[in-house]
């Protein structure tokens, strides 16, 4: 018996009763061609059943895939036609068999016949009663169902959809797309079973919606798994190269551990160890590279390098301390007293409160090497922090830290360079602090110079209070007038005037000439310096009140010497070093009086080491003839400085921030209308003092036998060189007054004179500042006499003796006294206003 199967259009004819193969695990669908590995006997048979049978075959899906030999019972109801398409058989006894799906079929009866299991069946077409458009729009909504589906599985191939798409009828489609999901077997048996198309379509897009979800969601797990996986991996990594660069940059890891032991050993305060372990936590879990790294490092390294604790022990020996000063500096006596007084109180009090020691004189007069002196007498470590130009407070107070070049600011630095909470640091030119928009350094200064408040000192790098109450602070100053009130109030003020004329060429003796041959590995008893020479230097080859281009010369003195030892064959040309100023005479003309037959220019180091001494006593003289080839051409004349006496021109004292300095005044007298002009740089006080001089020119004309519209018929002209330093100060006034009388009489002014006061508009002479450094200048200078007001007289006592003895001092009340004593012949009448103060010595007249 037969019966007929449609698929489609296509009709077959097959027998009633078929052989059955019994599928595990799977379900073969209409259409579909599938391959099988079959092995079981009860399939063999089937198969070989078949070969008899038209080739046609019934597949049957197993309830249970366990079952080896299902019977009956053990399958189910609605099965597939099938066609054998390829029978192969396998070396291993199993056959491989492509099938082709014909039809569904019921099975209306089981019987085993011969050994093989045989069905009697009935077909069961997909019935089909709904509305076509229905069908269709449920068709298409699984087609694109299933795209989306196969584009979300990754193990169907997406060219199933383009297969499936093509297909023209929806039943085939249906039964693609069913043969291609992958789900349980048992629900795919649901789907053969679908009583109709409709019903397997909508099946099929319920399936294919939960199944999408489902892949959705692995497709999310999965993706998280792997995001999360490759973070722990990219981790994993980046701390492996992070190792990797830390051993190339030779940290191994260890460094970290160094810096913590470093910590843990280093005597720091509890605040500031928490703080340092914090930071080095943090950069432990940074990359090396980051500049976040790059600051916290800094910071633990700097937490490391500053002393929180370590200490020298003071030497509090004033008989020691007074050796120590005196083998370190000549002179100096009031400064060293009070040095000693200071290091007397340490010793006795135990620590240091009171005032701030603070320096004050020109530059190179041995304040910031006293600073070093007075750190080696009490045995402490000497740090040096200079305070010129600073306008900044976190200069002072350093920048926080938020940015990768941020440093604690200069205190802090010092302290970094002196290892020690109690050294001594000298602040230098604390005078020349600026004040800006940036706040005002100054305050900070306060902060750390003040005993209560530099317990806890803050910087904001640091951010943890820093204790600098051991510390020993010395301040210098070029001159007080600028260094903020606050700061001088706490301060204890010790003046160092300038080095006379003899002091600098004892220093240059005793100190200078022996470092600085020492420090060019020369033996100093190996070469003496003529008494002339080293005078030479002082006056022909510095102007200052200091001896720091002295110390300079000597030092080039010594290079040149020690250049001729090392090199005899070369002649060290001393010409040939660039002078240090414009050479103020030509370079043809003899040096001075004390030259010798021999011309400078052609001497040469090489003829100072053959010196006549040298052969007889082995010693090495150095004369002021030798100066030229030394030094090059020397730039001061001492005779520019002429002491002859001149109309117009009068000497007066100024007192700037190098020192005190002798000024010559110029006044020239010309046709004119009465203008009045002033040159040099001069400051607004200096001008107000011109003009109060020419207001006394004016009112005392008739008494000078001057023309009392001078102002009219004339032009003034004064001038007053600026020098190296600007100058102000109201303590040119007589000597202005001078000038202007002189040039206005005709009469000269002696040359041998200097004078400074300030002068009212009715001729009084006022006090000035400065008289120690403006005598120690005159005297420098040679002048042999000097007009002071009379308010300073008492000050006289205090000058050095050796000034005291060379110049002759003339206090003075009025401008006319001035007049009678430098301009002699002018009129000298009593004067116009009344002098009150009894005792009023007229100083006897000034002669050469
Ligand atoms: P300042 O700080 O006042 O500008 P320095 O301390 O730098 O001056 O001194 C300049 C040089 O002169 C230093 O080498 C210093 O040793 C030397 N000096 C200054 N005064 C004396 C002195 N009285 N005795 C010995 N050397 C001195």
């Amino acid at each position: 018996m037969s019966l007929i199967l449609t698929r489609d259009t296509e009709r077959f004819q097959v027998p009633e009763r078929l052989p059955v193969l019994p599928l595990r695990d799977v379900v073969l669908f209409p259409y579909v061609v599938m391959p099988l590995i079959i092995g079981r006997s009860q399939s063999l048979a089937a198969v070989d059943a078949a070969a008899n049978d038209g080739n046609v075959v019934l597949l049957v899906a197993q309830r249970n895939a366990d079952q080896q030999d299902p019977a009956a019972a053990d399958l189910f109801r609605i099965g597939v036609v099938a066609r054998l398409m390829q029978v192969v058989r396998l070396p291993n006894g199993t056959t491989k068999i492509l099938v082709e799906g014909i039809a569904r079929a019921r099975v209306t009866r089981y019987a085993t016949s011969a050994g093989t299991l045989r069905a009697t069946i009935a077909p069961e077409p997909f019935v089909d009663e709904s509305e076509p458009a229905d069908q269709s729009a449920l068709g298409r909504r699984v087609l694109s169902l299933f795209e989306e589906y196969v584009s979300l599985h990754r193990r169907i191939p997406a060219e199933v959809v383009t297969l499936v798409q093509a297909t023209a009828s929806e039943e085939r489609q249906a039964c693609a797309v069913a043969a291609h999901l992958a789900v349980r077997h048992d629900v795919r048996q649901t789907l053969l079973e679908a009583s109709t198309l409709p019903a397997l379509l909508s099946q099929l897009a319920q399936l294919l919606a939960a199944e999408i979800e489902i892949l959705r969601l692995e497709r999310k797990i999965e993706d998280d798994v792997r995001g999360s996986l490759f973070q722990n991996q990219r981790e994993f990594y980046l701390q492996e190269q992070l190792k990797a660069i830390h051993r190339e940059l030779g940290q191994e890891d260890d460094d970290f551990g160094d810096l913590e032991a470093a910590i843990e050993k280093k005597g720091l305060p509890d605040v500031v160890k928490a703080r340092a372990h914090r930071e080095l936590r943090k950069l432990r879990r940074m990359s090396p590279l980051s500049p976040e790294a790059t600051v916290a490092r800094n910071f633990v390294d700097w937490v490391l390098a500053l002393p929180w604790t370590e200490r020298t022990d003071d030497a509090l020996d004033v008989a020691k301390a007074r050796v120590i000063l005196d083998e370190d500096h000549y002179g100096l006596v009031e400064v060293k007293e009070r040095i000693l007084d200071y290091i007397a109180v340490l010793s006795l009090v135990g620590k240091l409160e009171g005032p701030i020691l603070c320096l004050v004189g020109p530059p190179g007069v041995g304040k910031t090497s006293l600073g070093r002196s007075v750190a080696r007498a009490l045995g402490r470590r000497f740090a040096r922090m200079s305070l010129g130009g600073v306008r900044d407070e976190a200069e002072i107070r350093g920048h926080r830290r938020t940015y990768i070049g941020s440093m604690p600011g200069r205190v802090i630095q010092a302290m970094r360079r002196a290892e020690v909470v109690n050294p001594v640091v000298l602040l230098d030119e604390i005078d020349k602090l600026g004040q800006d928009y940036r706040g005002d350094p100054a305050s900070a200064l306060l902060e750390v110079l003040d005993p209560e408040q530099n317990r806890n000192f803050s910087d904001h790098y640091l951010e943890v209070d820093y204790d600098l109450s051991h510390v020993l602070f010395i301040t210098t100053a070029n001159s007080l007038s600028t260094i903020p009130e606050p700061l001088r109030d706490r301060m204890e003020i010790i003046r160092l005037p300038g080095y006379l004329d003899l002091e600098k060429q004892a220093i240059a003796r005793q100190f200078l000439i022996p470092k600085q041959l020492r420090q060019n590995g020369i033996d100093p008893a190996s070469v003496t310096f003529d008494q002339a020479t080293v005078s030479d230097i002082i006056h022909r080859y510095t102007r200052e009140a200091g001896v720091r281009d002295l110390e300079r010369r000597i030092a080039r003195i010594g290079r040149k010497l020690a250049r001729r030892r090392a090199e005899p064959s070369v002649p060290a040309a001393g010409a040939a070093e660039p002078n240090e100023r414009p050479a103020a005479e030509p370079s043809t003309a003899a040096p001075a009086k004390r030259s010798r037959a021999k011309k400078p220019a052609e001497t040469s180091a090489a003829e100072v080491v053959a010196h006549p001494t040298e052969a007889t006593t082995g010693i090495q003289t150095v004369a002021s003839d030798d100066l030229r080839a030394l030094l090059g051409v020397a730039p001061y004349d001492p005779a520019d400085m002429s002491l002859e006496d001149k109309v117009g021109v009068a000497t007066g004292l100024a007192y700037t921030s190098v020192g005190g300095e002798t000024l010559e005044i110029e006044v020239a007298v010309v046709r004119g209308r009465g203008k009045v002009q002033l040159t040099g740089t001069l400051g607004d006080v200096m001008k107000e003092s011109a003009s109060a001089a020419l207001s006394y020119a004016r009112s005392r004309a008739a008494a000078l036998g001057i023309d009392r519209d001078f102002h009219r018929s004339r032009d003034l002209h004064v001038h007053i060189p600026d020098g190296a330093t600007p100058k102000d100060g109201p303590s040119a006034g007589i000597a202005i007054a001078t000038a202007v009388i002189s040039a206005l009489t005709g009469r000269p002014v002696r040359g041998n004179t200097a004078m400074t006061g300030e002068i009212t508009l009715r001729g009084r002479v006022l006090p000035i500042g400065g008289l120690k450094e403006k005598s120690v200048a005159a005297h420098r200078n040679g002048i042999a006499h000097v007009i002071i007001p009379f308010g300073n007289a008492r000050e006289l006592e205090e000058l050095p003796d050796e000034v005291r003895a060379a110049v002759q001092f003339h206090p003075v009340r009025t401008m006319d006294e001035v007049m009678a004593l430098v301009i002699p012949g002018v009129a000298a009448t009593a004067p116009d206003i009344p002098i009150t103060a009894p005792n009023v010595s007229v100083s006897p007249p000034i002669t050469h």
